[in-house]
């Protein structure tokens, strides 16, 4: 069933302060939740069932990296309908540039399926600490910002089956990725599809003991990279 907060439209960020990508990216505004809720119509809105089924296994599962495959499933359950319309596309990489928090448990999962090494120091912060209005966190974030993930590789995700919960989820409902680019110092409002309260029940199937980081962090660049 479809509900108003099929999309919702967080901060984002851009790198260059041209002129006139700032117009265009104020001109692209004007209207921008009406067609992203008409184009949500023709989905008759996010069938959101099989997800909530996907969800229930993952917290049923009995160990913490089979948690992680199933809350893959469900990801790619609730962002699969909507992916053929939203403006991501191969060869995109604007949020591959920005901070990728994510959890111990998945890190272990990729580690053990690419073969990635990991630094198991990494982990700053847990449920308890992860305040995005914090000072550290703001500093963590903007960390990351224009610098690509590490397993980004000439603009395509190098590690696609195994790309954490967070880029599962990330989809930008726009035509094109021009709300994408990060402009420093300028807040730019992307219309993501609304999957928060996915974000928050993987993080309660997980566990509250998880302690989260930025990607980069769980594998960092080596020298050949
Ligand atoms: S894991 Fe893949 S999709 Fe996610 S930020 Fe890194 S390169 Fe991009």
């Amino acid at each position: 069933m479809k509900t108003d907060s099929d999309f919702v439209v967080p901060g984002g960020q851009v790198q260059t302060s041209a002129p006139e990508v700032m117009g265009r990216i104020e001109r692209r505004w004007e209207g921008l939740r009406e067609r992203v809720e008409a184009k949500l119509q023709t989905l008759k809105g996010v069938d959101r069932r099989q997800e909530s089924r996907l969800l229930d296994q993952a917290a049923k599962a009995g160990t913490v990296a089979k948690r992680v495959t199933w809350l893959r499933k469900a990801a790619d359950s609730v962002t699969g309908s909507a992916a053929p319309l939203a403006a991501c596309r191969k060869g995109c990489s604007h949020c591959c540039h920005i901070a990728v928090m994510i959890s111990r448990a998945e890190a272990l999962v990729i580690a053990k399926e690419t073969g990635a090494p990991m630094n198991p120091l990494a982990g700053k912060y847990t449920m308890a600490n992860v305040d995005e209005d914090s000072e550290s966190y703001k500093a963590a974030t903007q960390e990351a910002f224009g610098k690509p993930c590490t397993f980004l590789k000439d603009d395509v995700c190098d590690i696609y089956s195994s790309r954490p919960l967070q880029c599962r989820l990330l989809l930008n409902m726009d035509e094109d990725a021009l709300l994408c680019q990060l402009v420093e110092g300028s807040t730019i409002n992307v219309p993501y599809l609304n999957t928060q309260e996915h974000h928050v029940d993987s993080v309660v199937i997980l566990g509250a003991h998880q302690d989260y980081d930025d990607i980069r962090n769980w594998f960092p660049m080596t020298e050949q990279q």
